[in-house]
């Protein structure tokens, strides 16, 4: 693959984890360009990619935890928040101003074939207005910006979920944010704990009301209505739902990995039938349900504060 695609402006890109919207992160001017398109706060930092560790090691000091799981899980769905490297020419508006940043390596071949190619630390959070539901394919990006933007094809993500978030700062290791890779994957490769509540580490932009469809949505629901729409997970049903018309299983198998693949796009299903709300099975927590279970409880915040 060849391009040539000036990243001053926003290009939709593919990764293993959700389409995200790929800027230079070296630029303010650029990076500014995509808060403005998804009109998100200035305070959110944003995570930058890189084709591999030697290109991370550029811009962020990497301890000897960072190191183990940089080795470990890169490429793939693990963002590392470090001390940013003096010497780096990542901008401050793409780390919010802050003395730190979060890089990743993503696993998809048409981010790597691009990250190789610009050779600069590409700036890229999900192809989504801010606090809206995630884009898993290029018709989800679409129907986000219309044909505002160019998009790269790189077909549904694998993950369907985004990347987690560790914080490796004085040495400290800190899950900001649970995502693709699991708490108990990260923890049996650190031999040891992650700690959850940072008083070292600021973790910005973890809004409470994120990730929301227009629908209302009703978490471990064990009844639901006719009007409303289900989302199951498994075998189990809520009573009433045989008069429901519209449901999604997000995995029939309990199967976690698949229920994260399906998350994003089933709740946009849903959610285009106008429901009057969206009634969801309980899920369970551990593995990347713990993930799953975050995205959801933050979808349905703004139902909360309503209700
Ligand atoms: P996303 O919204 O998926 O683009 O992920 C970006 C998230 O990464 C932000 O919302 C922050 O919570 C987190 N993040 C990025 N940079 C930093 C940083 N320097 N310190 C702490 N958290 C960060
Ligand atoms: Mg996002």
């Amino acid at each position: 693959m060849s391009f040539s695609h000036d990243f001053s402006f926003p290009i939709a890109l593919p990764t293993e984890t959700v389409y995200g919207l790929a800027v230079d992160g070296t630029c303010d001017a650029a990076v500014a360009r995509v808060y403005a398109l998804k009109a998100r706060p200035l305070f959110n930092p944003l995570i930058l990619h890189v084709p591999d560790l030697a290109s991370a090691q550029q811009h962020g000091i990497f301890d000897e935890n960072a190191l183990c799981l940089a080795r470990q899980f890169w490429p793939g769905p693990l963002s590392l928040v470090v001390p940013l490297k003096s010497g780096s020419h990542v901008c401050d508006l793409a780390r919010a101003g802050l003395p730190t940043l979060a890089l990743r390596v993503p696993d998809h071949p048409v981010a790597q074939e691009v990250l190789r190619q610009c050779a600069i630390p590409l700036a890229a959070p999900s192809a989504n207005r801010s606090g809206r539901i995630s884009p898993t394919c290029t018709a989800h990006v679409r129907a986000e910006f219309g044909d505002t933007i160019p998009i790269l094809e790189g077909g549904p993500c694998r993950i369907g979920l985004e990347s987690t978030i560790i914080a490796c700062v004085d040495g400290t290791v800190h899950l900001l944010r649970p995502g693709g890779i699991t708490r108990e994957v990260i923890e049996t490769a650190l031999g040891r704990a992650l700690e959850t509540h940072s008083k070292a580490v600021i973790a910005p932009g973890m809004l409470l009301s994120h990730y929301a469809p227009d629908s209302p949505l009703r978490l471990d629901a064990t009844q639901v209505k006719p009007d409303e729409a289900l989302l199951l997970f498994g075998t189990k049903r809520p009573s009433g739902w045989e008069q429901v018309r519209i449901i999604r299983n997000l995995s029939e198998t309990e199967d976690l990995m698949e229920a994260a693949t399906n998350l994003f796009s089933f709740l946009r299903q849903l959610d285009a039938t106008k429901p009057k709300a969206i009634a969801v099975s309980p899920i369970p927590s551990y593995g990347l349900g713990e993930a799953i279970q975050d995205r959801l409880k933050r979808a349905a915040v703004s139902y909360k504060a309503q209700a």
